[in-house]
């Protein structure tokens, strides 16, 4: 797909393209067969999508890239404790193949350099060299997304040549650092070196680091969070040799070099890239790789430490029930006692990433709040991601709202939260998947405490809905004699979007949600619940008045009873009874500017 990203990376592609800087590993003797030219980038995201240019799909050696994921590996299988052991953190400042082990210890640096990273290989558990072997290719296999071989002829090059890195495994061995057989761990390590990947895998490996973890096509967990967290570490500081201090300076991003060309770099959160050149600046890094990093870096803006301040914008807005409430249309005196009371329920809407600092805004957002609000209600429909840690803040909150008899309802639909440490049996907390139905509770809360006569329980008797204020005893009497009732059973559709209107419903007992369909034909209908209905309400007059289709669906939500003023009777009395009628139009109009000015006052604070 050809989008404006992947004409940028073009762009840049184009750009570097010429450069024939650098040379070959020659260390190695079969890496001086690689072509000069070859030339590929690939981005990765952490959702899963790519970018790939130039040579993307041309095989080469891994080389010291390799490090990085064997070091991860070992610390899911051993530990970091066990690991660290063996393998330090602390950048050498020196080439890749320098003899770098601490001078006491004899423990090397860090598992980016080879020293490290025999070490690593080392801890890698097996029968024997197939086995030990078998285990990494696996693991790497399972980052790129596909099964990933070996370059056979770069292997035993390696092998016939590599008598620095057999030192090195001498040294290790000779400080503990590394177990028997010692040539079996060696050979372990180049042939690690030599698996064959591409550019696009190596972005997919890199966009799994970005993605916590998980390798994004696959959906298969790769490594665990904490040691993501810990190699990308590694990475940053050591990744690229004696290059990596200046690297972390302009380009910013954890990465890793091999000498077969390939520079991999992660972007948490974001973007796995992966460049692939094998003319080799003298520090081993490829130089087209370090020059397409640099500039990629500058034009996305991509240095981990240039991070926007995000907490400013978590909190989407605040307002009380008083201020917005659910959909349900309620009698008079449950709208009032609800604009009276609600000022005690406060509603803070979240978006972007609760992190700790956005927890910190809704931390300052309840205090300031706190005085006159009993039931905080934290909307996290617009949050996609959390963390344990602010998890255990949110606790810390619910704990202290409870102390002093407060409540928290957390809207939380994509289960953000792990529910099971906000115990509801223990805390004063609920959850719910949608907002309207929270609040709705909060208003049912609300009647409950402060209305006079609470719940109607039984028939709402016709002659007080609002619909026919104002007439006299005859008026009604006539009316009752053109009333109809009708019973629904829970579930059931009342009314069909796009019928045709034949009656006013006066729901006596029960309740009732409109369900507007955004499309008519397609398969992904929105089904959207913009208003509930309890008893004393009255429903589907304005199809009525203006003789127009049905505007939505009506559902029965539990067993319903409702009056039913026909379309006929209602004409009937437009040309027999006119003060009747015009006194029904009246109301009609009355309830619903009422209904226009709540609409219009939470439209209002929405907007502020
Ligand atoms: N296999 C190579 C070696 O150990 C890897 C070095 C590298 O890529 N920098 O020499």
């Amino acid at each position: 797909m050809h989008n404006t990203v992947s004409r940028i990376i073009h762009q840049l592609y184009d750009k570097y393209r010429g450069c024939s800087d650098g040379k070959l590993a020659d260390y190695i003797p079969e890496l001086t067969r690689a072509n000069p030219d070859w030339f590929g980038i690939s981005v990765a995201t952490a959702d899963g999508h790519f970018y790939s240019i130039g040579d993307a799909e041309q095989a080469f050696t891994i080389q010291s890239i390799s490090k990085a994921f064997t070091f991860g590996m070992v610390l899911d299988d051993l530990g970091v404790n066990t690991v660290e052991k063996r393998i330090g953190v602390e950048p050498s400042g020196e080439a890749f193949n320098s003899i770098s082990l601490d001078p006491i210890s004899g423990r090397p640096y860090n598992p980016m350099i080879n020293a490290g990273a025999i070490a690593a290989t080392g801890l890698v558990r097996g029968d024997d060299l197939d086995d030990r072997f078998e285990k990494i290719r696996h693991c790497f296999s399972r980052y790129a997304g596909r099964d990933l071989d070996v370059d056979e002829e770069v292997y035993r090059s390696e092998s016939e040549t590599g008598f620095r890195n057999r030192a090195i495994a001498n040294l290790l061995r000779n400080f503990e650092m590394l177990d028997d057989p010692v040539d079996e761990a060696v050979e372990v390590y180049f042939k690690q070196c030599s698996i064959l990947v591409t550019c696009r895998d190596l972005s997919l490996m890199a966009a799994s680091l970005a993605n916590s973890g998980v390798n994004p096509v696959t959906g298969e967990r790769v490594l665990k969070p904490d040691n993501v967290e810990r190699v990308l570490s590694v990475m940053s500081t050591c990744g690229m040799y004696d290059y990596s201090g200046e690297w972390i300076f302009t380009v910013g991003l954890p990465a890793k070099s091999g000498v077969g060309g390939g520079v991999v770099g992660v972007l948490p959160g974001q973007l796995g890239v992966a460049v692939f050149s094998p003319l080799l600046d003298a520090k081993g890094n490829s130089v087209r790789g370090v020059q397409t990093f640099t500039e990629l870096s500058r034009l996305f803006n991509l240095h981990l430490f240039n991070s926007p301040a995000v907490a400013g914008q978590a909190i989407r807005r605040v307002y009380k029930l008083s201020e917005v409430g659910s959909h349900r249309q309620r009698v008079k005196a449950h709208h009032e006692a609800i604009r009276q009371y609600g000022h005690s329920v406060t509603i803070v809407e979240m978006q972007g990433d609760f992190f700790f600092s956005a927890m910190e805004h809704f931390v300052r957002v309840q205090s300031a709040h706190t005085a006159e609000t009993v039931t905080f209600v934290l909307d996290l429909r617009r949050v996609n991601l959390t963390d344990s840690a602010t998890e255990n803040v949110l606790l810390a909150v619910i704990k202290e709202l409870n102390a002093d008899n407060r409540q928290l309802i957390v809207i939380d639909p994509a289960n953000i939260l792990e529910h099971a440490r906000y115990d509801t049996e223990i805390y004063d907390v609920l959850f719910f998947d949608d907002i309207d139905i929270a609040l709705e509770h909060c208003e049912e809360i609300l009647i409950q405490a402060h209305v006079e006569a609470p719940m109607i329980k039984g028939l709402v008797p016709f002659h007080e809905f609002e619909i026919f204020n104002d007439m006299t005893s005859q008026e009604l009497s006539l009316i009752e004699g053109l009333l109809g009732m009708e019973g629904f059973p829970a579930g059931c559709k009342m009314i069909e979007q796009g019928s045709d209107p034949e009656s006013i419903y006066l729901l006596t007992k029960g309740s009732v949600s409109i369900i507007y369909n955004s499309s008519n034909n397609s398969d992904d209908q929105l089904h959207q619940r913009i208003a509930a209905f309890g008893p004393g309400v009255s429903f589907g007059e304005l199809a009525v008045v203006d003789c127009s289709k049905r505007t939505a669906d009506v559902w029965a939500d539990e067993d319903v009873t409702c009056y039913t003023l026909s379309l006929d009777n209602l004409r009937m009395l437009e040309s027999s009874s006119s003060a009747i009628h015009a006194k029904i139009i009246r109301n009609i109009l009355i309830i619903n500017i009422d209904r226009l000015r709540r609409t219009n006052q939470e439209l209002g604070s929405l907007k502020s």
